[in-house]
């Protein structure tokens, strides 16, 4: 099964699940309540960050084909490389296409809950620029991402929320 066939049938499933047939059918209010029971999302420590990088608009503001496509992306069955675009989008808090050390030391501080001292935090996000940037600009490129990610086989299967 291709990524695309993957995607559609992960959207299927879940205008099965929020509305019971079709999305034409689907109710806001039974979205709402199903969006209030993800607790897995609720505590998720980027919440805010998923739900801004999967609206059109940068706030957060998600339409009803963006809210699948978050889902979607966030399923188990979504493919690796998709994951790897979005977890990209997500971490980039400043949103200029690369991760640099503010963007990881706010990602950081979120995976580890500031349990961390901040002498920590810059600590690992210079020892992890200094590993995967492999142009030597300081910042993470996707490409730089994506090279650092697939050296950690275990990084993006935690990348996804149960529904
Ligand atoms: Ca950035």
């Amino acid at each position: 099964m291709n990524s695309l066939m993957l995607i559609r049938t992960a959207r299927f499933s879940l205008a099965k699940k929020f509305c019971g047939c079709t999305a034409d059918t689907m109710s806001w209010l039974h979205i709402l309540y199903q969006w209030t029971t993800l607790t897995s999302l609720i505590e998720n420590p980027f919440r805010n960050r998923i739900v801004e990088s999967f609206s059109e608009d940068g706030m957060g503001n998600l339409s009803f084909n963006e809210f699948v496509d978050m889902f979607s992306v966030l399923s188990e069955m979504a493919p690796r490389e998709l994951k790897a675009i979005y977890a990209f989008k997500i971490y980039d808090f400043n949103v200029d296409n690369y991760l640099c050390k503010e963007d990881l030391e706010k990602t950081l501080n979120r995976l580890t809950k500031e349990e961390l001292t901040p002498e920590e935090v810059e600590l690992v996000c210079e020892k992890t620029i200094e590993e995967a940037d492999l142009d030597g600009d300081n910042k993470l490129s996707y490409a730089d991402f994506e090279n650092m990610i697939s050296r950690a086989p275990d990084f993006l299967s935690t990348f996804h929320i149960r529904i």
